[in-house]
């Protein structure tokens, strides 16, 4: 019965990983490029000022309309 249990937590967390990985997906990435649909025409955005002393800018697709933050720009 114990076991059990251990086994419903670990299930139950690797389920919310997978979820937050899938939703942090389309709101980040590497490239100059849209996370969601891949067009390559974004615009940009303003940082919100606690954004702009990291390595971090905000684009808009212009397509799909997904905003999304470009990490090590
Ligand atoms: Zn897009």
């Amino acid at each position: 019965m114990h076991m059990l249990g251990r086994m419903e937590i670990v299930i139950s967390s690797v389920i919310l990983v997978i979820i937050l990985t899938l939703s942090l997906r389309k709101k980040f990435a590497l490239k100059r490029r849209c996370p969601n649909c891949g067009d390559i025409h974004l615009s940009k955005l303003h940082r919100p000022e606690w954004l702009k002393s990291m390595p971090v800018k905000l684009y808009a697709c212009k397509s799909c309309k997904q905003k999304f933050y470009q990490l090590f720009s």
